[in-house]
C-alpha cells in the first residue's frame, strides 16, 4: 500500500495518507534542545548496551511517576525503539516450538517475530462487540503445556481497545494459575488514552517478575525516528535481552538517548497538547465514519486508529471492480479515492481496514469525503 501510494503520489495525484503509524506532531522544543547540547557536549562515544545509567534512572523516574511501579536500573534494557525490545524479548524467551498466545488484532510485528524465534503463534480472535479485549475465560483456555508467553498492547494497535484495571485483575488471575507464562505487556500507546487513566497489568505485584513492560518514546513524545525504547523486566530477563543487543546493535544512539532523560524527566505538556488534538480528530472521525453505511466502527479508547469492519462491502461493484475482502477494499479506496490505509489481515482480522487520525483536521475531513464518495458508488 505505502509503495503503490507513492507510485500514485509520483504521478502527481493527491494521496491522502490514512495509513500513518505515526503521531504528525514535531518533537517537542525541550527535547530537540537537549539533543543539541549532547551533540555539543560530546556525547559521542559507544554507549553502555543496557543504555546510559541516568536515562535507565529516568525510566523507572517514570514509571513510579506515571504507574507508581518499583523497578531499579537493572531491570531497565534501553533498546532502539521499541520494536527491538520487543525482539529482543521474544529471542530471550521464546525456544523452538514454543506458543506464544496473541489476541487479534495485533501489530503485525508480534507473529513475524515470534515465527523468527520459531515459536508458534496462538492467536485469540476478540471481535468489536467484545471491544476487543480478550477475555479470562479465551485465555486459559489457549493455555498449554507449551505455553511460553502470553503478548498483548493497551491501548492496542490496531483496534484502540484499552484494558481497564478490574479487565487486568481477571486476566491476572489467570496467569497466577500458571506461573511458567510470561506476559508481554506492550504500553508504547499509554498516552494516547481518550478513556481515563492508564492501567499496567505490572501492577499486580505477585506477577512481577514475569511480566515484560515495553514502552518507549515514539508515539508519546513524537519521536518515531529517534528510535529509543524500552523494557522494565526481572534481571534475569533484562540480563538475557542485554546480551542479544550487546550482539546485534550494542547501546542505542547517544543523542537520543540524551533527549531521552529530558522527555521522561520534565514536563509532559507537549504530550497533552498533542493528545487534546488527537481527541478532536477522534471525536470527528467517528462522526465522519458513522455517515458511511454498513461501516462497523468500535470507538477506540487510545492510539489513533479506527478499525472498522468493511464486510458489508463484500460482492459489492462499482460495476469495474467487484469487492471480495478488505484486502480489495482497500485498493479501491486507494486507486478510486486516492486515500491509502492498511489492510486488517496484517493485524489477523482480514475483515477490518485501519484508518489512522495521525493526519490533519483537514487531511481527515477530505479523506472521508473521499471515502464517502467512493463507497456510495457500490452496490
Ligand atoms: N508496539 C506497537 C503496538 C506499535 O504500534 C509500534 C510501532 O508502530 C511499536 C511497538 C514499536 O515502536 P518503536 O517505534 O519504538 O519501535
Amino acid at each position: 500500500m505505502a509503495k503503490l501510494g507513492r507510485e500514485l503520489r509520483g504521478k502527481g495525484i493527491d494521496v491522502i495518507d490514512l495509513s500513518l503509524g505515526e503521531p504528525d506532531f514535531d518533537t517537542p522544543q525541550h527535547i530537540k534542545d537537549a539533543a543539541i547540547k549532547a551533540i555539543n557536549d560530546n556525547w559521542s562515544h559507544y554507549t553502555p548496551v543496557a543504555g546510559y545509567l541516568e536515562l535507565r534512572e529516568a525510566v523507572c523516574f517514570k514509571l513510579k511517576r506515571d504507574n507508581n511501579l518499583d523497578y531499579k536500573p537493572e531491570n531497565i534494557v534501553v533498546s532502539t525503539g521499541a520494536k527491538q525490545s520487543l525482539a529482543n524479548t521474544i529471542f530471550a524467551l521464546v525456544d523452538d516450538d514454543d506458543e506464544v498466545i496473541i489476541p487479534t488484532p495485533y501489530w503485525v510485528t508480534y507473529s513475524e517475530l515470534v515465527k523468527m524465534a520459531r515459536g508458534k503463534v496462538v492467536e485469540i480472535r476478540t471481535h468489536a462487540d467484545a471491544c476487543f479485549k480478550v477475555t479470562p475465560e479465551q485465555v486459559e483456555a489457549a493455555i498449554t503445556s507449551r505455553t511460553k508467553l502470553f503478548m498483548f498492547s493497551s491501548p492496542c494497535n490496531p483496534s484502540g481497545a484499552v484494558y481497564s484495571k478490574e479487565e487486568l485483575s481477571a486476566l491476572a488471575d489467570v496467569f497466577r494459575r500458571y506461573p511458567e507464562v510470561f506476559i508481554l505487556s506492550d504500553e508504547i500507546y499509554e498516552y494516547i488514552n481518550f478513556v481515563g487513566r492508564h492501567e499496567s497489568i505490572a501492577q499486580f505485584d505477585d506477577l512481577k517478575d514475569r511480566i515484560i513492560l515495553v514502552n518507549g518514546l515514539s508515539k508519546g513524545f513524537a519521536m518515531t525516528g529517534w528510535r529509543v525504547g524500552y523494557i522494565a523486566a526481572h534481571t534475569e530477563v533484562a540480563k538475557a535481552c542485554e546480551k542479544l543487543q550487546g550482539q546485534f546493535t550494542s547501546g542505542p544512539n547517544s543523542i537520543a538517548q540524551r533527549a531521552g532523560i529530558a522527555a521522561l524527566t520534565t514536563d509532559l505538556k507537549p504530550t497533552f497538547e498533542m493528545v487534546k488534538e488527537f481527541t478532536s480528530r477522534r471525536k470527528r472521525v467517528l462522526e465522519l465514519a458513522k455517515q458511511i453505511p454498513g461501516l462497523q466502527c468500535f470507538e477506540p479508547g487510545g492510539a489513533f486508529y479506527i478499525f472498522p469492519d468493511m464486510s458489508f462491502y463484500y460482492g459489492k461493484t462499482d460495476g469495474n471492480i467487484t469487492i471480495r475482502n478488505a484486502s480489495d477494499l482497500c485498493m479501491y479506496l486507494l486507486n478510486t479515492a486516492h486515500v491509502s490505509s492498511v489492510m486488517g489481515d496484517a493485524f489477523g482480522e482480514p475483515d477490518c481496514v485501519r484508518f489512522s487520525f495521525a493526519n490533519s483536521m483537514q487531511n481527515i475531513e477530505r479523506g472521508w469525503e473521499r471515502i464517502l464518495g467512493a463507497l456510495k458508488k457500490l452496490s
